[in-house]
């Protein structure tokens, strides 16, 4: 008995352990009143380097601020002296976050045998698993790639789907990535389910979506950061390169701030802790050369791009730097397209999605992927933030299927816009 009882407490030590780096943070919430409280807070949790779980918008969408146990009364004094309302969104992020491993955990159990990669939070290795058996299984429609490694030498691998292998120039190409940013684990399991739907599953009113459009599905652009959230840091965002010359405790850069689209200039930060540095220069990473590799070659044809994100339901497009490229009106016209698609399906608790300039709407940046694609001739590239149901990167995973089938529905009318904005170029 003190035998089984002295294994017990371990296994409770260890597993209490998972988040203890966690311990004692706090998530809140801040309600702006104007633009210049987001200046401020812009300002606030930049020169102290805090992590920023969700951005604000005045009026409509409070933002969300991690706070060490450390400068939390100082943080907070400095709203109140401004009248800035703000409450407490988590009180205990370690706590949080082993609450969220045991729902996984209690998901997995009951689901045990029946549990497919899109349905879960899947680890690399299942997510590698599920490309190989895919393409291995259905060879006349599905072509496995491996684009490259990452800094630590993990494969990064696409599926190329096409009834015609990629021959047919007549046909446009929709190019869709996810897990750039390493926390935002409910991002795979869309793209895995756009597979699962286009190729295991097709339906009758989904076929001139294979037939017509030729696709490239990239289910995790930044497996190192994956891998380190699953692993060590739940809230790594960044890649996971190496760079003594910059720092010898930080490493990564925000893949998302890497590419070169007038690159280090708007919504960046120079400290290599940030979980916005964007790198030494642009496309230091090996992940973003990856993507940008994608786009050079499959140019001609790439007719929409989207980039997948978690948190806050938007649908953003370029640029950054708050200028709108020359197609403005089409690229509004698909993405608000698609966000009706999703809210038509949307749960009672979750937001209303909203479309726009990212940087109009949201706040600006500078090289994203979104500009990257928009820069290089893709007409319609996008920034696709998945709901969060007030869960932030703690999605439980029974939303998970129903986030699948929403986003897949927003994805289906964009492909046929795409479509048809495609061959009005040809
Ligand atoms: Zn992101």
């Amino acid at each position: 008995m003190y035998a089984i009882g002295l294994v017990l407490v371990l296994v409770a030590t260890i597993n209490a352990g998972k988040h203890d780096q966690y311990s004692g943070y706090s998530v809140h919430g801040v309600k702006l009143r104007d633009d210049s409280d987001k200046v401020f807070i812009t300002e606030l949790t930049d020169s102290l380097d805090l992590d920023v779980w969700q951005d604000g918008v005045a009026g409509a969408r409070d933002a969300l601020v991690m706070l060490d146990p450390n400068s939390r009364l100082a943080v907070l004094d400095e709203l109140d002296a401004r009248g800035i309302q703000h409450y407490l969104h988590l009180r205990d992020v370690a706590q949080a976050f082993e609450t969220h491993d045991e729902q996984i955990n209690q998901w997995k159990q009951s689901r045990s045998g029946r549990l497919v990669p899109f349905n879960d939070y899947p680890r690399y290795a299942e997510v590698d698993a599920y490309l190989e058996t895919i393409a291995a299984q259905y060879p006349e429609l599905v072509t496995l790639v491996n684009a490259g490694q990452s800094y630590e030498g993990r494969d990064i691998k696409y599926l190329k789907i096409s009834t015609t292998n990629f021959t047919d120039t007549s046909k446009p190409i929709y190019f869709m990535d996810a897990m750039i940013h390493a926390r935002e684990w409910v991002t795979t399991p869309t793209a895995l389910f756009s597979i699962h739907r286009l190729v295991e599953d097709l339906r009758d009113q989904d076929r001139d979506l294979l037939e017509d459009i030729d696709w490239i599905i990239l289910p995790i652009t930044n497996p190192d950061g994956y891998e380190f959230s699953h692993d060590d840091t739940r809230l790594w965002r960044r890649t996971r390169s190496i760079n003594l010359e910059v720092s010898d405790t930080c490493f990564g850069v925000d893949g998302n701030r890497n590419f070169d689209v007038n690159w280090n200039t708007t919504g960046v930060s120079q400290d290599p802790c940030s979980q916005t540095y964007p790198g030494t220069s642009a496309f230091s990473e090996p992940e973003t050369r990856i993507l940008r590799d994608i786009f050079d070659e499959y140019i001609d044809r790439m007719e929409i791009f989207m980039n997948i994100h978690s948190h806050g339901n938007w649908v953003l497009y370029g640029f950054g730097n708050e200028t709108l490229p020359p197609n403005a009106i089409h690229l509004h016209l698909v993405g608000a397209a698609m966000g009706a698609a999703m809210d038509a399906m949307k749960l009672p608790e979750a937001d209303w999605y909203k479309v726009g300039n990212s940087a109009m709407i949201l706040y600006g940046t500078s090289g994203s992927a979104q500009d990257y694609g928009q820069l290089v001739g893709v007409p319609l590239s996008y920034t696709l933030e998945l709901p969060s149901y007030g869960f932030d990167f703690r999605v439980p995973p029974e939303y998970i299927e129903h986030i699948n089938r929403e986003t897949w529905e927003g994805i289906a009318v964009t492909a046929r816009l795409a479509r048809t904005t495609f061959r009005a170029r040809q």
